[in-house]
């Protein structure tokens, strides 16, 4: 009975396929529930190389709704946004939260600093001189915020900062306890992301310590793959409910015109 939450779209100009493909592939894995979230428009215009245009909204509802056609009365499709957060976000998440009736969006965290996307694999030569005690901090504090601002249905990757193996050391606690605590004060829910076990880092997002500091603070959850192609949908999903069950996780969450619901898995 799983869904899969977090998954991309040719419009962000870094990943393939076309919506039936996807869909196919996640009735194959016998999902119940598929959630498109590709990454929202960002101002001011261009933002970046990776995400889709303010103007190509209407196209991204299209695709929605062909993927909707396609899944007809087989499995809901719930269309939803990655939205990345900066700390002086909310005008315009509140914007973009108005132009569709999204049943979820998702808070992610790929910029830092001096407008740093450091989960871009081009950057990988500027990771080698990076502090990487002080990044994390950095990573960790702006995941608080987001957490706090209640902007967001889902919180997404937890630890992506970790995404090329680059990890202080010593006890990772320091990192994860404010964040816990601002996740169950914002109440959004997190994702176990299965993408992690084929990036440099090799493992899901979050780590399983985390996973089980948030289950034991009550942090709602939802599985995805962050597909950015169809064979990607729902991957290492048997491994991810193992690891939530490892947790302590008995349920996980569904959402629809941004209410959520919990069921058990
Ligand atoms: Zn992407
Ligand atoms: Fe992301
Ligand atoms: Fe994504
Ligand atoms: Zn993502």
């Amino acid at each position: 009975m799983l869904a899969d939450y977090h998954t991309h779209t040719p419009l962000c100009r870094h990943a393939e396929g076309e919506p039936e493909e996807y869909l196919d592939q996640a009735l194959t894995a016998g999902l119940v529930e598929y959630g498109i979230s590709d990454h929202a428009p960002q101002t001011p215009e261009p933002f970046d190389d990776w995400r889709m245009l303010e103007s190509e909204l209407p196209e991204y509802l299209e695709w929605i709704e062909r993927a909707r056609q396609h899944a007809g009365a087989r499995l809901p499709v719930r269309a939803g946004l990655e939205c990345d957060w900066f700390s002086d976000c909310h005008e315009w998440i509140v914007n973009l939260s108005g132009r569709y009736e999204w049943d979820f969006l998702i808070g992610s965290i790929h910029y830092l600093g001096d407008k740093w996307d450091f989960d871009n694999p081009k950057w990988l030569g500027r990771w080698a001189e990076t502090d990487v005690e002080e990044i994390w901090t950095a990573y960790w504090e702006e995941y608080a915020n987001m957490a706090r601002s209640g902007l967001f249905d889902i919180l997404g990757h937890p630890d992506l900062i970790k995404k090329f193996a680059y990890t202080p050391g010593g006890d990772l606690r320091r990192f994860y306890d404010p964040a816990i605590e601002a996740i169950v004060a914002g109440h959004a829910a997190i994702e176990l992301n299965t993408a992690g076990f084929h990036k440099p880092c090799a493992e899901q997002y979050p780590s399983a310590e985390f996973l089980k500091l948030a289950r034991e603070a009550n942090i709602p959850i939802t599985l995805s793959s962050d597909a950015h192609a169809p064979g990607e949908v729902a991957r290492d999903f048997d491994k991810g409910a193992a690891l939530l069950k490892e947790a302590g996780y008995t349920q996980l969450c569904r959402f629809e015109r941004r209410s959520r619901t919990q069921v058990d898995f």
